[in-house]
Parts: C-alpha cells; structure tokens; sequence
C-alpha cells in the first residue's frame, strides 16, 4: 500500500516573510497535486479493498461561498473544489504561528525542543499545512467514497447538480445530515493518521532533517494541532448564538472538532497497537484535548484580532463553550448510535468501502 506523503514546500524562505501572499501559479500546481494524491491515496486502498478505483476531477477556485465543495456531476462523475483561500489562510496562520517569538508554540510543535530551529520551523510549516489542508480534501472524499452523495443523489427531490454542501438545498433529515458530516470527518481523521503514522513516512522526514519527528506520538500531536487550525479557520471561536442543534443540517464546530479528535484518537489507537502501553496516557485521553485545544485555538484567534482586526469578544476560545456541554457531547454519541443501527446499512450500497461499525 502507498502511504506515504510526499514533501513538497510553498515558498522559499518563508518564516518572517511577514505579508499575507495570494497562491502563484506554481504554488497553485504544489496545492493541486495535494489534492491529486489525496485522491490517488483513497483509490490506492480501494483498489486493495474491491480492485477498481474512480474518478474525481478536482480543482482550486478563487471565489466560492464554501471553503470546499464535492459534487456529483450529471454524467456521473465527482468533482471536488476547494477555495484557494484555505491554503492560502493556513498557510499565513502557520506562517504568523511559526515565527520565532512564538517560541511556546514552536516547543509544542517540536514535541518539547528548547532552541528555535528555523530550517526545522519552515519544515513544520509544510508538514502542518499539508495536514490542515488534507483534512478538508479528505473529509470532501469521505463524501465521495462512503457514498454519501451517491446516497443524497437517489433521495434528493430537484434535478440538476448535487452540490452537498449547499445546505439551502441539502433535503436529508437533519439527523442524517449531520451524521454524514461526521462521517467525513472520521474518514479524513483514518487517512490522516493511517499517513502520518506510517513508519517510512516518518523515516522520510528525519531522512531530510535529522531528529524532525520523535515518533509515532509526535505525528499525532502534529496532527490534532494542524487539525485545529483548519476548525480554526471554520470559525470554531467565531462568537453566534446557541441554535437548534437537532434540527440543524450541522453540529456545532466544538461538538464536531471533539468528534473528530476522538476519531483520531481511536484510529491511533487502532493503527499503532504496539506503543499504547509504553506512551503517555494523557495524550491518547480525549480530557486532555478539551482543555488544551482552547489555547491552539487561542493562537489562530489572535491571528484573525491581529492581522484581520476582527475584535476579541467576535472571536475568542471562550465563545461557544456550550457546544462541548454534556447535552451537545451525548448527543454525538446518540449519532454514533443512529450510525450502528440505522445509517450504516442505509449507505451501505452506495458506499465504496466496507463502512465502519
Ligand atoms: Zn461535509
């Protein structure tokens, strides 16, 4: 199985740059091969799972009221569209973050360095910015491979385009609707983990830079980080009034981003069964997460007060803190629940891959 990711770096001498830098031509090609081998990376296991593989046409726009789009075209093919803003958002965020007087930030990216290494920074940056921006692509795939449109194609009522994401025009139940959502996102959190976890992958990145990544537990810490940007960048501190979460077409973004960490969590668990008992506890230990996200997050708020001057109380880690209440928490589990016992077998024919229990 191919599982590697390739390196591949946006802007020479990046750190320090200091201005927000629009995607060239060049960078565009480095973002649209991101999205190429996410794509190739789905295909690769389905080709191992049933043999075939399919076909997705993808591309980078600049202008779009989502940050990203799947579609299934009337002659049956997909489309993914992801807005050039994403990478260009994450990359200024990580850019801003990575800066050597965020030498706190740097220790915790670095898994627990000391001294500032800006050669190791600018590294970090590419890794993270890989990972911010394939949770998106991926969770577009997720759409695609569990067969969620595919699904939402034979119940919708217009013709015309499926555009999933256009919840103006998203018929499911509310329900089913939100447990798609999380469905996405657990199949991005898999292949996110099943990729940064795989020992030669890891081997790669030391190779170029010794000592870069200290294991299998440092790409997990890189991994929820660069996670929480892109929820971040969503708007998960973004300050709007408590709604109707059940019959909302989306969980709130803390209910969801909890959801996926604790997908990440559990594909860590599955995929590196071997370290479990030699690694610190508390960071496999969801509890954990819930306190500290707050402050990665605090990172990417300042960012948008400081170079978007939007005020602190619109954008803070302490607005929305009743998304992760106990209500909102046990209400993710009754998905999973609605999942098992109804959703799973419903996608099932429309699905690509075997669905998950
Ligand atoms: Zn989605």
């Amino acid at each position: 199985m191919i599982v590697e990711t390739k390196s591949y770096s946006l802007y020479d001498n990046k750190i320090l740059s200091g201005e927000f830098i629009m995607l060239n031509d060049d960078n565009k090609k480095i973002c649209l091969e991101q999205i190429g081998q996410s794509i190739n990376y789905c295909n690769e296991i389905l080709r191992e799972f049933c043999g075939k593989e399919i076909s997705i046409k993808y591309s980078i726009i600049s202008s779009m009221d989502f940050n990203a789009k799947c579609s299934l075209l009337e002659n049956g093919i997909y489309s993914i569209e992801i807005l050039s803003e994403v990478f260009e958002k994450t990359f200024d965020i990580l850019n801003t973050l990575l800066y050597e007087k965020n030498s706190q930030f740097y220790s915790i990216i670095s898994y627990g360095e000391e001294n500032y290494n800006k050669v190791k920074a600018n590294k970090y940056l590419d890794i993270m910015h890989a990972i911010s921006t394939r949770l998106i692509i991926f969770h577009e795939l997720g759409h695609i491979f569990n067969g969620h449109l595919d699904y939402y194609q034979a119940h919708k009522t217009d013709k015309g385009l499926s555009f999933y994401m256009d919840s103006s025009r998203n018929n499911l139940p509310p329900l089913e609707s939100q447990i798609l959502e999380m469905d996405a996102d657990a199949f991005a959190a898999t292949r996110l983990v099943g990729q940064l976890t795989f020992p030669a992958n890891i081997d790669r990145l030391n190779g170029e830079i010794l000592d870069l990544i200290k294991g299998e537990m440092h790409t997990l810490i890189l991994l929820i980080v660069s996670s929480c940007l892109s929820f971040s960048i969503m708007g998960l501190g973004r300050k709007r009034e408590p709604g109707d979460y059940l019959n909302s077409k989306y969980l709130p973004l803390r209910t969801r981003q909890d959801y996926y960490v604790r997908c990440t969590l559990n594909a860590f668990r599955m995929l590196n069964r071997t370290l479990i008992d030699k690694v610190n506890a508390e960071l496999l230990d969801i509890k954990f997460y819930r306190e500290v996200l707050y402050n990665i997050e605090q990172y990417v708020n300042l960012y948008f007060q400081e170079a978007l001057g939007i005020p602190q109380k619109q954008m803070d880690s302490s607005n929305n803190k009743n998304e992760l209440d106990e209500k909102l928490l046990s209400h993710a589990d009754y998905l999973e629940e609605f999942w098992t016992r109804e959703m799973r077998i419903k996608l099932l024919p429309f699905s690509y891959f075997d669905l998950a229990l």
